[in-house]
C-alpha cells in the first residue's frame, strides 16, 4: 500500500531530478523552444515541495491535487498547466482514502494522462510529453494487470518512457512551441518528454525505496 508519504517523497524526488537535469532541459528547450523548460520544471516542483511541506496530514489525493494546483499557479510555460492538470486529475482519481494500491496508482496515472490529452490535444507522435507518458502508463497498466510486482512494473514503465523520449528525436513537432519550427524541429529530443521520463523514474525510486 502507498500513502501520503509516497506522494510527498515522489514530489521531492521529482524536484531533485529536474534540478539535477535543469541545464540539460534548458539546452533541449533552447534547441526547439524558448529554453525555459528546465527553469519551469525546477521552479514548479520546488514550489510543490514547499506547499506539501505545510500539508503533511493530507490524504494522498489531497496532496497530489495540491501539487497540481501549485504547478498551475507557479509555472508560466505550457508544462505548468499540463503537469498541473495531470496531477490534479490524478489526485481526484485517488479520492479521499488514506492509502492506495497498485491498481489505484494506475488509475491515477491514466487520469493524469487523460488530463494532458484533454488540455493539450496531442496524440502519440506529435513530439510532446505524451510520447513518454502514454507508453509509460500503458506499460504500467499491462504489468500491474499481469501481476508484476510494482517496483518491477515501474522500472519497465520508466524504460518505456525513455524509449518514447528517444523516439521523439526524428519526429517533427506538431504541438507546442516546437511546432512553429516545422521541419527544423526534427533531430532534437523533446524537452517535455525528457522531463516526463525523469518523473516516471522518480516514481520508480520512490516505490523501490519504500519496499
Ligand atoms: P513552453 O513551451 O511554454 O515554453 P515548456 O518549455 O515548459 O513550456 O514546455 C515545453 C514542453 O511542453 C514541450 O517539450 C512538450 O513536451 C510540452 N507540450 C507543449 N505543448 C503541448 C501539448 N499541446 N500537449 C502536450 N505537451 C505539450
Ligand atoms: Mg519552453
Amino acid at each position: 500500500m502507498m500513502d501520503a508519504a509516497t506522494i510527498t517523497t515522489w514530489m521531492n524526488e521529482i524536484a531533485g531530478a529536474v534540478r539535477a537535469e535543469r541545464d540539460y532541459l534548458i539546452q533541449l528547450d533552447a534547441a526547439i523552444g524558448d529554453g525555459d523548460h528546465g527553469i519551469n520544471m525546477t521552479r514548479g516542483f520546488d514550489a510543490v515541495v514547499r506547499a506539501l511541506a505545510q500539508e503533511e496530514d493530507g490524504t494522498p489525493g489531497k496532496l497530489l491535487t495540491l501539487a497540481g494546483k501549485t504547478l498551475v499557479s507557479s509555472v508560466g510555460g505550457a508544462s505548468g498547466p499540463l503537469w498541473g492538470s495531470a496531477l490534479r486529475r490524478g489526485g481526484r482519481a485517488l479520492g479521499d482514502a488514506p492509502t492506495f494500491d497498485d491498481g489505484k496508482l494506475v488509475e491515477a496515472l491514466q487520469a493524469a494522462l487523460a488530463a494532458v490529452v484533454d488540455l493539450g490535444a496531442a496524440v502519440l507522435g506529435d513530439k510532446t510529453m505524451v510520447d513518454a507518458m502514454d507508453p509509460a502508463v500503458a506499460t504500467l497498466r499491462r504489468e500491474v494487470d499481469a501481476g508484476t510486482v510494482l517496483p518491477v512494473a515501474l522500472r519497465r514503465a520508466a524504460e518505456a518512457a525513455e524509449v518514447g523520449m528517444r523516439a521523439t528525436i526524428p519526429l517533427q513537432a506538431r504541438k507546442g512551441r516546437a511546432s512553429y519550427l516545422g521541419e527544423r524541429s526534427i533531430g532534437h529530443q523533446d524537452p517535455g518528454a525528457t522531463s516526463t521520463a525523469l518523473i516516471v523514474r522518480a516514481l520508480e525510486r520512490t516505490v523501490a525505496g519504500s519496499q
